[in-house]
């Protein structure tokens, strides 16, 4: 791949307007947008107009002008993304809330079945919420055990399979199929954590019977900072699962104000507090530019952007952890490097920003919508020349920071 090359590709891609939406920053290539989505051009006056308008001077009348339907309404536009039907779907808190009202819920269905299983190395937050989790039930276990080895540790104990879809560091991709198909086999339920691979990879949770689903606002989503997440529970079990965090926004009716809790139908009953419309008014502004995206183009770019990356990374000399075929794999690239850290720092210092993860991690995000092939060039040449250069080596970018 040459300038010439890439420029091509830019030329013949579909989704190259797309990066028109956005605000990117001069003279910043940004590969860190499956950690924090870049910003949406339409998003300050959205919120502005979330602020100045709707809470200024509508004042408590917008609750019934638009933002108590928000988390349904927000629900529905990501439903198509991860292959749900529209009441399928509702969004706020945080993931780690969420995952914690579903692994609870899925622990409270069957008093025979306490355990939860996971994947160890899973992304900490999926492995903490399970342990605080399984401490609600009466001999509630979590199940930690490595990936090769999930199938056969699922049991007559299982409640709940609990992974995550695309992971965080190698972006390796789960047969979502298979893994659902092996949970219920055994009897047990499985719960999809779409943090790294919802608007990066094709997903179908009703087309593979999935149970249970949560995600996050502000990778892919481009949401925001700390962006509301979603949550997803298939309709054969909305009826039968409780939300743990049984609050007044998931009752049957909350403006009567009864002593006792009564879920709300649907997917009402897995929202707990109140929204916060903020953060709903910014992720909404993202989320409503999907429906102009071509979703195979977006799937056939982040192969293309990959394979530009993995071809540096390789003539640089860098180990590639990430897997090379595109079905078994999301929208990220790692590679590994005993200064993964400083190695990070002095790409950023030439405007090429991607992140750590410990303890040897260089991960570069991969997003189609934002990033040209000319720009993930770029990044190539910049990490063949850091590492040639050895530039990585001047204390400064060995300093570490609070966020890698
Ligand atoms: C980013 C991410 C989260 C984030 O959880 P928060 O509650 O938003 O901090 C959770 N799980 C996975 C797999 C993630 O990638």
């Amino acid at each position: 791949m040459d300038l010439a090359q890439a420029r091509a590709l830019d030329a013949a891609d579909p989704l190259a307007a797309m990066r028109e939406r956005f605000a990117l920053p001069a003279g910043v290539i940004y590969l860190d947008g499956n950690s924090l989505g870049a910003l949406p051009r339409a998003t300050p006056a959205a919120l502005a107009d979330a602020a100045g308008r709707q809470w200024g001077e509508r004042l408590i009348r917008s609750w019934n002008e638009g933002w108590i339907d928000a988390p349904r309404r927000l629900g529905a536009k990501i439903a198509p993304l991860i292959g749900a039907a529209a009441d399928e779907v509702i969004v706020g808190d945080s993931t780690s809330a969420n995952l914690y009202k579903l692994i609870v819920a899925a622990l409270r269905l069957d008093p025979t079945r306490t355990e939860v299983v996971s994947e160890a190395g899973n992304f900490p937050t999926d492995l903490h919420i399970a342990e605080g989790a399984v401490a609600c039930v009466p001999s509630g276990t979590l199940h930690i055990v490595p990936r090769a080895d999930l199938a056969g540790a699922i049991g007559k104990r299982t409640a709940l399979l609990l992974l995550t879809h695309v992971h965080y560091k190698t972006a390796e991709r789960f047969d979502m199929v298979a893994l659902t198909h092996a949970a219920h086999d055994a009897g047990a339920l499985v719960l999809w954590d779409l943090s790294h691979s919802v608007g990066a990879v094709p997903i179908d949770l009703d087309g593979c019977d999935a149970d249970l689903a949560v995600g996050c606002g502000y990778k892919y989503l481009n949401g925001g900072p700390g962006a509301p997440a979603f949550l997803y529970v298939a309709r054969r079990w909305q009826e039968r699962l409780a939300n743990p965090l049984s609050g007044w926004m998931g009752h049957a009716a909350p403006f009567a104000f009864e002593d006792g809790y009564r879920p709300a139908p649907g997917m009402t009953r897995w929202l707990s507090g109140t929204p916060a419309i903020l953060g709903l008014a910014a992720l909404e502004t993202a989320l409503d530019l999907w429906s102009d995206v071509d979703r195979a183009a977006l799937w056939a770019k982040s192969a293309a952007l990959f394979a530009i990356l993995a071809a540096a990374g390789d003539a640089a000399g860098l180990p590639c952890v990430s897997p090379r075929d595109p079905a078994h794999r999301g929208s990220h690239i790692s590679f590994r490097h005993p200064d993964a850290y400083a190695l990070t720092q002095a790409l950023i210092a030439r405007g090429v920003i991607g992140d750590f993860r410990d303890p040897d991690i260089l991960r570069l995000g991969l997003t189609p919508l934002y990033l040209s092939h000319e720009d993930v060039w770029r990044a190539g040449e910049t990490l063949r020349e850091v590492i040639a250069t050895e530039v990585w080596r001047d204390p400064a970018f060995a300093e570490r920071r609070p966020v890698t």
